[in-house]
């Protein structure tokens, strides 16, 4: 129908409005961690006693083939890390749902196209090898 390919144009122009500014995205997430500074006689290291200093902030960013590479984060620049962290997954999930709307953008255009052809017979995939669109 028109009208459902309208209605997806529609989501999908919703969708590009979604869209994070790219310009600051980060991969990766945030951690945070205590550390022990070994001083002797440090009270917030005390054995069983003190829990450390800290928190301090570590983006951890996967490098692939299990490899991680930690950085950490100045407890200043926390808030723009976090940001751009956020920025980036919205970013992925806005676009996994966009390139959704325009898989169905594509069946739809298809459906219309092959109805508009008279004695046109769809050849229906054997079962052997379904098609899966
Ligand atoms: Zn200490």
């Amino acid at each position: 129908m028109k009208d459902r390919i309208a209605q997806l144009a529609i989501s999908r122009k919703q969708l590009l409005q979604q869209l994070p500014g790219l310009a600051s995205v980060l991969p990766g997430s945030l951690l945070s961690r205590m550390v022990r500074c070994n001083k002797p006689g440090c009270r917030f290291c005390q054995k069983g006693k003190g829990q450390g200093h800290g928190p301090i902030w570590i983006l951890s960013v996967s490098l692939g083939s299990r490899q991680v590479r930690q950085i950490p984060v100045p407890s200043e620049m926390k808030k723009e890390v976090e940001e751009s962290l956020r920025a980036f997954a919205q970013m992925q999930k806005v676009l996994r749902q966009i390139a959704q709307v325009n898989l169905e953008l594509f069946k739809e255009r298809k459906r219309q196209r092959l109805r508009g052809r008279t004695g046109m017979r769809t050849v229906r995939p054997s079962s052997a090898n379904p098609a899966r669109l």
